[in-house]
């Protein structure tokens, strides 16, 4: 049976919470999204005929500040997913302690089959949908999996047009010319590669001695594994829908970054070089490798991958890749796992600058970025891991216990209204 997300993300909560003793009332606030809303988006396709697609947006908390989070397009989206995306988005700002809840959206479909002006369309007719809970103030989207930039151009004019004015707070991962910020394209990435780094300097590796394999060549994989290449790691292994690769001596991540610029969906299938063996994904997650960085969708790391893992260390460039059960392997056969609310939080700490920067109009240079985005992910990174440490629990459970108490204080100080 096909796992649930939502289920996995509450089992999650529950242990956090058993853990802090949490009060019963506050945890069955904290178990369920505050709203939550189905949508139905028809549009117009290029040859005429209309097609229904389903959409949502899921607010899980709004108690430390307006919800947050991206818009993914995915045929395999469901209203669970949303839900479990939403709640990891509210653990995720909190245990980076940026000042915001959690928030999801997504719609059902497949956009590899669509042309950019149906996904325009699209993407508009969503937003007008979603319109009345969006806002700088109250639920701020972003890029997730098959968005980007455009997407998010779209929705800002949308926006922009139904208010009457130009609204660039409504949404983060825009462009840069639409008041973008310089440093959010490769924000998760890089942060991936920060939490690696920091952890690979407790446990005295270096990184010019360590091998890693990524699944997932989107935003976030790519990115990840060009930056841990350019710390000096060997990236043995990549891979993405269409196929992996596998070097012994080390994969070209600058070749195969060109290659994806011009194939086809920017898949790697079709890429071609001396050494290089095609694998499988299941390959992929079990090579023999130091580093392992899934960074592609939620439950690819079940309980029957987790034993056949050689890697000692797994960095969460996707949101909840690894499953409870897997979870519990893991940690009985000593690999280190840096949660996803963790090592995949530098997307939305860049989106929290993009919105600052926005709200003021005042925009800073790229060091400035990379350089508060760095300070924020080595200091998170070491409050989890001085945590789990002190508490005597792996770092999904440190994280977890910090984020989830941090939104319990904050909700007991609010009160339950009226
Ligand atoms: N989709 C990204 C995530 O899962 C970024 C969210 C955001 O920037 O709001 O963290």
């Amino acid at each position: 049976m096909a796992l649930n997300p939502f289920e996995m993300a509450t089992k999650q909560l529950e242990n956090a919470a058993a853990k802090l003793k949490l009060d019963k009332g506050i945890l069955k606030v904290l178990s369920q999204p505050e709203r939550a809303l189905e949508v139905s988006v028809p549009v117009v396709m290029d040859d005429g005929r209309i097609e229904v697609f389903s959409g949502y947006r899921v607010q899980y908390s709004s108690v430390r500040g307006p919800c947050k989070g991206g818009i993914r397009y995915h045929q395999d989206v469901t209203i669970d997913e949303v839900k479990a995306l939403a709640a990891w988005m509210t653990w995720k700002c909190a245990v980076v302690n940026i000042p915001y809840g959690g928030g999801k959206g997504g719609i059902k479909v497949d956009p590899f089959k669509m042309s950019e002006a149906e996904i325009r369309r699209m993407t508009r007719r969503f937003t007008v949908m979603i319109l009345p809970l969006i806002g700088p103030e109250k639920d701020i989207p972003a890029p997730d999996v098959n968005t980007g930039p455009a997407t998010m151009d779209w929705m800002m004019d949308t926006v922009s047009m139904f208010k009457g004015y130009c609204a660039p707070g409504v949404v983060t991962g825009k462009s840069i010319e639409l008041g973008g910020s310089l440093g959010r394209k490769e924000a998760t990435g890089r942060g991936v590669m920060i939490c690696t780094l920091e952890l690979l300097k407790r446990l005295k590796k270096e990184p010019e001695k360590t091998t890693v394999a990524v699944q997932g060549y989107g935003n976030v994989g790519s990115i990840s594994a060009t930056l841990l290449a350019e710390q000096g790691c060997k990236i043995m292994g990549v891979s993405d829908v269409s196929t992996g690769f596998y070097n012994p001596n080390g994969l070209n991540i600058k070749e195969i970054n060109k290659y994806v610029e011009t194939s086809k969906n920017r898949l790697l299938k079709g890429y071609n070089a001396k050494g290089a063996e095609e694998i499988t994904n299941e390959q992929l997650l079990t090579l023999d490798v130091d580093v392992l960085v899934p960074a592609a969708l939620e439950g690819v790391i079940t309980e029957k991958i987790a034993r056949k893992i050689k890697a000692k260390i797994i960095s969460e460039g996707a949101n909840g890749p690894t499953t409870p059960d897997a979870d519990k392997i893991l940690l009985e056969n000593g690999v280190i796992v840096i949660p996803d609310i963790l090592a995949n939080a530098g997307g939305v700490v860049c989106s929290y600058f993009e919105w600052v920067q926005d709200l003021q109009s005042f925009f800073w240079d790229e060091d400035e970025v990379n350089r508060r985005l760095e300070n924020v992910m080595s200091k998170s990174f070491n409050e989890v891991w001085s945590f789990a440490k002190e508490k005597k629990v792996d770092m999904r459970n440190g994280a977890m216990m910090l984020a989830v108490q941090k939104v319990a204080t904050a909700l007991q100080k609010r009160g339950i209204f009226p």
